[in-house]
């Protein structure tokens, strides 16, 4: 697995003002998107392509296309949907997959409760949308989930993350025989989780945070 912390005073800026207890919903909101906006940027910058040639008004230029099939977006509900509109901002094109997994409070262990992604992800660049990269648990299933299906790489964006949780899906994808590329992208990781598996300092609950306690 490989990890990207990504160092721009532009997603310092957003995340501590995301961080900030003082930050209402609708703040909360509009940074998450930004802050992914900017996390996807480096995100994608491996994405396949294939060379295309257009014709401009004064010649003909040579670039490049997103290879097809398109990228799969897959946010991991609840909290991951609020990262969703900053993702498809830079990818318009990609098709959407859901996985719902709920983590249980005490045993910090998640299961599954939604899955709606395609069959067939062969040869697909696929992205995890996970606002906290907490125990691992969770990103580690959803992360399987498309692996079991093919992807050729999984791309995970977590607005922060705990050195457990990365070091447990480390150890998940080691790099094994059939396992496709993996990749973290977050704009930092803080110093460890407390007895309730939040990170610390962190955001708080993230779901919370974008929609409200239920
Ligand atoms: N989920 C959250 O929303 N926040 C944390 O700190 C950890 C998991």
């Amino acid at each position: 697995m490989r990890t990207l912390v990504v160092d721009h005073p532009l997603v310092t800026h957003k995340l501590t003002a995301l961080r900030d207890v003082a930050s209402d919903t609708a703040t909360f909101r509009s940074l998450t998107a930004e802050l992914v906006t900017l996390l996807a940027y480096e995100a994608t910058r491996e994405m396949r392509v294939q060379p295309v040639s257009v014709t401009t008004p004064v010649g003909v230029a040579r670039g490049v296309k997103l290879a097809r099939p398109v990228p799969l977006i897959v946010p991991v509900l609840r909290a991951g949907i609020g990262m969703l509109d900053g993702m498809t901002r830079l990818l318009p094109m990609a098709d959407v997959g859901f996985v719902g997994l709920r983590r249980d409070e005490e045993s910090l262990i998640a299961s599954t409760y939604a899955d709606r992604l395609p069959a067939d992800l062969a040869d697909r660049d696929t992205f995890v949308l996970d606002p906290m990269l907490a125990t691992g648990g969770t990103l580690a299933t959803a992360i399987s989930m498309l692996a079991d299906r093919g992807a050729a790489s999984v791309t995970a964006i977590c607005l922060l993350a705990a050195p457990e949780g990365m070091r447990h899906v480390e150890e998940v994808f080691a790099g094994g025989e059939g396992e496709p590329w993996v990749r973290v992208v977050t704009a930092a990781v803080d110093e460890r989780l407390n007895e309730r598996g939040y990170i610390v300092p962190g955001l708080g609950d993230a779901g919370d945070r974008l929609f409200g306690k239920i």
